[in-house]
């Protein structure tokens, strides 16, 4: 305690002085009369329904209505630099085996968010910065299938690019774990508006579909349902462009050859890489005009009144030409069974997504809340003797050293994340194994709680477990 009743919160390096009835730096702990106070709600994990005992006018007897609970870390408090043991190591007895669940709200300077952005449009190129508020925040990794990548922040960002870079960086990362839009600008690229679960906007337009595949694979699974009704396709993707009549698919139906010819890098038969320069145009590309991307018919193959459909690999955009009798295509009304063919492949398109995954290493100072062996913790892990989960979340862990964790931060409650000003994120982590098991590898044995304790706990909150989750426990 200060000399004038402020309180020196330890919870993080700032060590901030909080005078009574004020909150520190991060808003995250208070000065309640005297006591250091976790400022919001320490949320508990239930099977039920709607249940929010703390709500209710009568008091809450910490029994769990409608099954089970888990006590996460959302809320639990931190131990930083782990000195000393985790804010809650609870015992509770699951199918008749003694467990325990440790657990804290980890401290994050390592971390940082993967973003996929469901689009084949351009948003720049590899390793282009990206920028929230102006500050570099991190960089445009390489597309996958489908999809945009982006990799934000970690600990360059965080620490080593200035201080404004490292606020930037850690309000963005903040704000896209807890579930918030940020509007994010490539350099030499675009304007995308990212938030977890929620469409893209880019450059002002929301994405609507995911593409159904490459511009070849579209070929593969429609080119059956083309026969008959027209002689070529061209499926106009950045990537891998298909030619019905050249490609595999079109040699087993017996499409005749029609002398079409593309501009681009001829991969293997009927796929073509690079017809055109990356955009936000038809299938990824640049193009607004998709006769941009033939050249001149071959005469000894073509003929007047060829028929082509030219489309995007999301059937956004699609067009229908004959050839005259100069052997130019001419635009003409898409007959019915063509245009069917169109809105069959946008009926295959999943809706376009972003999908945010906090990535962050748990492998540290961490460990020693955990038990006085830290390296047992990360053996026990590696050993699946110990389930680590995100505010009752699963996660991806990553194999080789350390305990390196992703998950999708939409199977979080809400606002699971914090952050304090040093600057890093604040994310919830819970360890959870057999009691023997945790005795084994060193654990703090003398601070365990019974599950039914800390339920009685005033701050504890109930919430229902996500639905798509498996019991974390
Ligand atoms: S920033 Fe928050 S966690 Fe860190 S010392 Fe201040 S009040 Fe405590």
């Amino acid at each position: 305690m200060a000399e004038d009743d402020r309180i020196r919160c330890d919870a993080c390096p700032v060590l901030c002085y909080i005078r009574p009835g004020m909150a520190g730096a991060c808003d995250r702990y208070a000065n309640a009369c005297g006591v250091l106070m976790r400022v919001d709600p320490h949320v508990i994990l239930s099977h039920s329904p709607e249940t929010v005992p703390f709500l209710r006018r009568e008091e809450w007897d910490g029994d769990i209505v409608g099954g089970p609970a888990f006590v996460t870390a959302i809320g639990a408090g931190t131990t930083y630099p782990d000195y000393k043991p985790a804010p809650f190591i609870v015992a509770s007895k699951i199918a008749g085996v003694d467990m325990v669940t440790v657990v804290t709200e980890g401290i994050f300077i390592y971390c940082g968010v993967k973003v996929k952005i469901d689009t084949d449009r351009h948003l720049g190129a590899e390793r282009s910065l990206v920028r929230a508020g102006g500050e570099a925040i991190g960089h445009v990794m390489t597309g996958e299938y489908g999809s945009q990548m982006l990799s934000l922040g970690g600990v360059h960002h965080l620490t080593g690019s200035g201080k404004k870079a490292g606020r930037s960086t850690c309000a963005a990362l903040l704000a896209l774990c807890n579930g918030q839009a940020v509007e994010l600008v490539v350099d030499d690229g675009a304007t995308i508006i990212v938030q977890a679960n929620r469409a893209p906007v880019i450059n002002g337009i929301a994405e609507e579909r995911m593409r159904v595949g490459c511009g070849s694979a579209t070929i593969g699974m429609f080119a059956r349902q083309w026969l008959g009704h027209v002689d070529e396709v061209v499926v106009v993707d950045d990537h891998i462009t298909g030619v019905l009549s050249e490609h595999q698919a079109g040699k087993l139906l017996d499409v005749a050859p029609t002398g079409i010819r593309l501009r681009g890098r001829r991969s293997t038969p009927g796929r073509y890489f690079e017809v055109a320069a990356p955009g936000t145009g038809w299938g990824g590309t640049d193009i607004s005009d998709p006769l941009a991307i033939l050249d001149k018919f071959d005469p000894k193959l073509a003929r007047p009144g060829l028929r082509i459909l030219m489309v995007s690999t999301t059937g956004e955009h699609s067009g229908y030409f004959e050839l005259d009798e100069t052997l130019t295509p001419v635009e003409r009304e898409m007959p019915v069974d063509v245009s069917f063919s169109v809105d069959r492949i946008r009926e295959n398109c999943e809706p376009a997504l972003c999908s945010v995954l906090f990535m962050g290493g748990a492998g540290g100072s961490l460990r020693a809340g955990v038990t006085d062996n830290p390296v047992r913790l990360t053996r026990s892990v590696k050993d699946t003797l110990t389930r680590v989960t995100c505010g009752g979340a699963p996660v991806y862990l990553w194999p080789g050293g350390g305990i390196t964790f992703m998950v999708d931060v939409s199977l979080l409650p809400a606002n699971a994340f914090g952050s304090v000003p040093t600057p890093a994120l604040v994310a919830p982590v819970e360890f959870t194994m057999r009691q023997a098991d945790y005795a084994a590898l060193g654990g703090h044995m003398d601070h365990l709680r019974s599950l039914e304790d800390v339920l009685r706990d005033p701050g504890a909150r109930q919430t229902r477990a996500a639905f798509a989750n498996p019991w974390p426990s």
